[in-house]
């Protein structure tokens, strides 16, 4: 492969994974692969962290979910992969979207839950508790906001070395 082809393969693979992830961002928790991904890190969360008190218990899942994908960047960054922390990047704007449905969805409860008792909702537990779900909008709000700028960032670093 000459340096040309290598760099139009490298962006032709950025445009396949904007493609995948961007309606998983756009719509999250609605069947997407990656929520499945996300889902296996988000109740290992709750697992590891069962000891640490209901709490951190609760807040262990979401937490997860956006801690591994976060690991991978690093560990690309450091690396001196900036491609692929960029298509990770990607990865963790779909999980920020995902976290920020659940939180959203914490007063009203529509989704389906994995153990189907809505009691068990994670958000709505933290935030009920703390009476806060009138929270739940903004907050759901600024986590998306924190999607929609993974995915911009994602895109800067994956194509950081090919563009200049
Ligand atoms: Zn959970």
């Amino acid at each position: 492969m000459t340096p040309l082809q290598r760099k139009l393969a490298r962006i032709a693979g950025l445009i396949v994974a904007l493609m995948f992830v961007v309606p998983g961002v756009l719509h999250p928790l609605q069947n997407h692969p990656l929520d499945l991904v996300n889902l296996v890190f988000h109740e290992a969360g709750h697992m590891v962290l069962m000891a640490a008190g209901e709490t951190v218990m609760l807040l262990g899942g979401s937490l997860f979910q956006l801690l591994i994908p976060a690991v991978c960047i690093v560990a690309f960054v450091l690396r001196g992969d900036r491609y692929a922390a960029g298509i990770v990047t990607l990865w963790l704007g779909q999980s920020f979207a995902g976290v920020s449905a659940y939180i959203r969805d914490a007063p009203t409860r529509n989704l389906d839950l994995l153990t189907g008792d809505p009691d068990t909702h994670d958000w709505w537990q933290l935030l009920g508790g703390w009476n806060a779900l009138n929270l739940a909008e903004p907050l759901g709000r600024a986590v998306f906001f924190l999607a929609l700028a993974s995915v911009i960032v994602g895109t800067v670093l994956a194509l950081w070395d090919d563009v200049q």
